[in-house]
């Protein structure tokens, strides 16, 4: 059978329950699953591409086909040069659709080998995004039911610091 290696991309600041429960769903149908944390140079973003990093592999450490990577250039090049063969993506609602259908074209033109794949959001997760943890973090409310337990406390700490 085939080897299937998938990346989820994304910005990732902060990590949340909803991806990772896009990422866990990936490494049950995929043999290799890459998390790739974006440096996005149109958003500026509150945690450091090291620190997004760093909550992402404590968040995915029971999941051993699961790496987490960060590159600076073309998604679809990076996926031609490390063999990768689909991008996967959550999809929370029809307003995520266009803007991931445009990507999906734009990366298959790039690399006609790379198939976009789309994961329906779960029914908790899907009114979740890392801006509203940090809107709701940096006021002091409580994120817990919105991010992985693991990281919950440094996720609080820092975002009291942007305050
Ligand atoms: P955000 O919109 O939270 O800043 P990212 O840009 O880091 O998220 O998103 C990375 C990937 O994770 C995208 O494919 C996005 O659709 C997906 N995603 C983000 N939040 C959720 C969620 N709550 N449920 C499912 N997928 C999600």
């Amino acid at each position: 059978m085939k080897n299937i290696s998938v990346i989820c991309p994304g910005s990732f600041d902060p990590v949340t329950l909803g991806h990772l429960d896009i990422i866990t769903r990936a490494s049950k149908m995929f043999d290799r699953v890459y998390v790739a944390a974006l440096v996005n140079s149109s958003k500026n973003p509150s945690f450091s591409i090291e620190e997004r990093m760093e909550l992402m592999r404590e968040a995915v450490k029971g999941l051993p086909n699961v790496e987490v990577v960060s590159f600076e250039g073309l998604l679809a090049d990076y996926c031609r040069r490390n063999k990768i063969d689909a991008i996967v993506k959550g999809l929370r609602a029809v307003s995520d659709f266009e803007y991931e259908f445009q990507m999906a074209i734009a990366n298959k033109r790039l690399n006609p080998q790379l198939e976009t794949i789309f994961l329906t959001a779960d029914s908790d997760s899907m009114y979740l995004s890392s801006s509203m943890v940090r809107e709701i973090g940096r006021y002091g409310g409580d994120i817990s039911n919105f991010v992985p337990e693991c990281v919950h406390d440094r996720i609080v700490a820092r975002l009291k610091e942007n305050r």
